[in-house]
């Protein structure tokens, strides 16, 4: 299995690294060609905004949007997520999402008091917390049919799964905690 980490801008690196770690291939992703080879894709955090306009910039939303129609698993943090969602609250007017997972986000909700905090969470699965970095994240307001919760913050979900799309509103890739990565993989392969 190779895993693409889409590399058009934000949190590429550390997500890369998490794969080798595991032991797993990962590419960075920035033409169509490699969207169209890898098994599994990881959209990072960074500034969603962006990332939208670059996938338009480089022509890759449809044959993105083509692969996620036809169930290639994803895991999408933080901005990420909010690419990944099929409704974004306070987005720009040009911003669009790809609506791989049914859910409501609200971006840069967590970051009105504080722009970053960290949590330890209990994650749905794993037998000891994760620790969650979360940077001008963005908040899950309603969760579609079918969609699983698997942690939460203050009873905000937090982590959200809908079979082989993974989403988090944190940075998993920057603990050196590799187990959501890992969580991933086996989603990816089944
Ligand atoms: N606030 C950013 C956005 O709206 C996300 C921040 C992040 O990925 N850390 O895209």
């Amino acid at each position: 299995m190779t895993v693409g980490v889409l590399a058009l801008q934000g949190a590429v690196e550390a997500h890369l690294q998490a794969f080798a770690r595991l032991g797993v291939d990962a590419v960075a992703v920035r033409d169509r060609a490699g969207i169209e080879a890898v098994d599994a894709l990881v959209v990072p955090g960074g500034e969603s905004t962006t990332m939208s306009m670059l996938l338009d910039r480089f022509e890759l939303r449809a044959p993105l949007a083509a692969r996620l129609a036809a169930d290639l698993p994803a895991f999408g943090t933080c901005a990420g997520m909010i690419l990944l969602a099929s409704d974004v609250l306070d987005g720009r007017p040009d911003q669009r999402s790809l609506g791989a997972i049914d859910l409501a986000v609200r971006r840069n909700a967590f970051g009105r008091q504080v722009d970053s905090f960290e949590a330890d969470l209990e994650v749905t699965g794993l037998d000891a917390p994760f620790h969650g970095v979360f940077i001008r994240a963005p908040v899950v307001e309603r969760v579609g049919a079918g969609v699983e919760v698997l942690a939460t913050v203050g009873g905000a979900p937090v982590l959200c799964r809908a079979g082989a799309v993974l989403v988090s509103a944190f940075h998993p890739e920057l603990t050196g905690d590799d187990r959501l990565h890992a969580l991933f993989c086996g989603l990816a392969a089944t």
